[in-house]
């Protein structure tokens, strides 16, 4: 593996601008394997080091798309006559310079003693209160707010608060929900499950996050906020002289000095949205557009290395037991039960350090297919279909929708001429080692029929006349799976203003999100007969006299909570 890399980094470090040349004209009209196989190596390579929206990995993504949707003569339909449209993003970091955390003249230990959090979800993107000699106590309970302190007692103070065990490795999402009314005068709010939450999370709360940098995002920022922090149990003792289990409701503790320091600025290289048209044929009808997408970007680099092919083992048994289990949740004594014999993968190949999330499969599998669709469509010797086909490649997924959020809030083409939208997202896997039930011919389908039942039925009845037709997995489908798949992906963005939207997925499996995510574990056949059939649909949507009919109702708020 790591060979072919070297080769590669230092020609793309020669280029210096990070464009990927002297690839692009290596690929053909048809959907094949081999390009399939040639762009997720470009595109899924090492120095793109995991596509982290905002970075320069992900710009390298995001160019090379454009560079292909030029050479395919597409029309551009970003921003100035570009093929891009940025979206404006902002990073928020912990400023370990300025963070420090006192306690009876001790200065305790980030990471070890407390953990600063960066704000999350809808949490605010205040300066953080300074704690001066700041009392600290005891609030109770985070998921029992009916035992709380009240806001006069909370108001200047740190307030410490007890997390159940069974909470524990996701109390650092708890307050991604925004801070609790009752507390918003706190100087501090510190959760003590420093201690269970394991360090890999440990290390992913550490993590910069990113918001959009757009005029209304963080109007209702407040003027300022409190510090929030995990804390460990041996520091909360020490504050109150007991153990926190033991502590009552309202009970002080000792002084506290410091503050939890953030600072922000503009991400590393521009995150962009890539968008092109291939303008259909019918003068009524090409102001009209069928969109397909997909999304570039993925989560960069982990914080520390692991084994390669140890992880993958550990990984892909433990999947196997978060599928089969009805809540999708793996239990510690079936997680403990996993074994990797390191011994005999020693004997295969030597230990493989890898630290980069690749994300092959999520998502340069939708993206090389749209890739791929486009080059058919632009090469086809047929004339092309009446409306336009829209290409989407969506930035920002993985931090929250915020590349398609942005896409269809600010659209370069009239929202309402989108007659339906189609969106791959994790396309290249499926295969029985992956799931249960898994095939060449496995695909799972969602939405199609949440806005139109003609849509839906569409795609069935071209489904139907393949040679080979897909085993249609409707399940992540049901309102009530677990998943909640429907508000997991960038199709959401558009269904949301009651645009008929469809999402592909050949299902979840033992590398995803890990950095074994990699191009090599792709299933290039299954893969190309997807984008294949993608391809059909689109293009007999777009063909069709009537736009689909839309007989259920719009979501009556696009900006409303999304629901499964
Ligand atoms: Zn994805």
């Amino acid at each position: 593996m790591a060979a072919h890399r070297i080769v590669w980094c230092a020609a793309f470090l020669a280029s210096g601008a990070g464009v990927i040349h002297a690839q692009v004209a290596k690929t053909t009209a048809p959907i094949t394997v081999s390009d399939l196989r040639f762009r997720a190596s470009v595109l899924a390579d090492d120095s793109t080091r995991g596509r982290e929206t905002g970075s320069v990995g992900d710009d390298m993504a995001a160019r090379y798309i454009a560079a292909e949707f030029a050479r395919l003569g597409l029309e551009p339909a970003g921003e100035g006559g570009t093929f891009f449209q940025t979206v404006p993003m902002e990073v928020r970091a912990i400023d370990w310079t300025a963070t420090t955390l006192r306690m009876s003249a001790a200065t305790l230990r980030p990471r070890r003693d407390y953990l600063p959090l960066p704000s999350r979800g809808n949490l605010p993107w205040s300066p953080t209160r300074e704690l001066r000699r700041t009392e600290t106590v005891f609030g109770g309970t985070i998921a029992d707010s009916t035992h709380w302190i009240d806001s006069a007692t909370a108001n200047g103070r740190l307030v410490v608060l007890r997390v159940p065990t069974a909470l524990g490795s996701r109390a650092g999402f708890v307050l991604n929900a925004g801070i609790p009314g009752r507390f918003a005068g706190a100087a501090g709010i510190a959760l003590v499950a420093l201690d269970v939450t394991p360090t890999n999370y440990v290390e992913f709360l550490s993590q910069p996050v990113m918001r959009l940098a757009a005029p209304g995002t963080g109007a209702t920022d407040p003027a300022d906020m409190p510090s929030l922090l995990l804390l460990s149990n041996n520091i909360a003792q020490r504050m109150f002289g007991a153990a926190i289990d033991s502590l009552a409701v309202g009970q002080f503790g000792t002084r506290v000095g410091g503050g939890m320091a953030f600072k922000r600025g503009p991400t590393e290289a521009p995150a962009r949205n890539v968008v092109a048209i291939l303008r259909g044929s019918d003068a009524a009808r090409r102001e009209t557009y069928v969109s397909i997408s997909a999304h570039h970007d993925h989560v960069g680099v982990a914080p520390r290395a692991e084994d390669h092919d140890s992880l993958r083992a550990y990984m892909h048994a433990y999947e196997r037991f978060r599928q089969a289990s009805p809540t999708l949740v793996v239990t510690p004594a079936q997680a403990a039960s996993i074994h990797v014999n390191v011994d005999s993968l020693r004997r295969v190949r030597p230990a493989r350090r890898d630290s980069i999330f690749n994300g092959a499969d999520d998502d340069i599998s939708g993206t090389i297919a749209m890739l791929e669709i486009a080059e058919q469509f632009a090469s086809m010797n047929r004339p092309r279909p009446k409306r336009s086909i829209l290409f989407l490649a969506h930035t920002g997924e993985e931090r929250g929708l915020l590349g398609s959020g942005w896409y269809s809030t600010h659209p370069t083409v009239p929202i309402d001429s989108i007659v339906a939208e189609i969106d791959m997202d994790m396309v290249g896997r499926g295969a029985a080692p992956d799931l249960e039930g898994g095939g060449d011919d496995y695909l799972e389908l969602i939405g199609s029929r949440r806005q139109s039942t003609a849509f839906g039925d569409l795609i069935d009845t071209l489904n139907a006349k393949r040679a080979r037709p897909f085993r249609i997995n409707y399940a992540y489908d049901a309102h009530d799976h677990p998943e909640g798949d429907w508000c997991r992906a960038d199709h959401y963005s558009y269904a949301r203003f009651g645009i008929p939207a469809a999402a592909f997925s050949t299902s979840y499996h033992g590398d995803y999100h890990q950095v074994t995510d990699e191009a090599e574990y792709l299933d290039y056949p299954h893969l190309a007969s997807i984008a294949g059939f993608v391809g059909d649909i689109a293009a007999t949507v777009a063909n069709l006299d009537q736009r689909p009919v839309l007989d259920k109702p719009k979501p009556a708020n696009p900006f409303a909570r999304c629901v499964q």
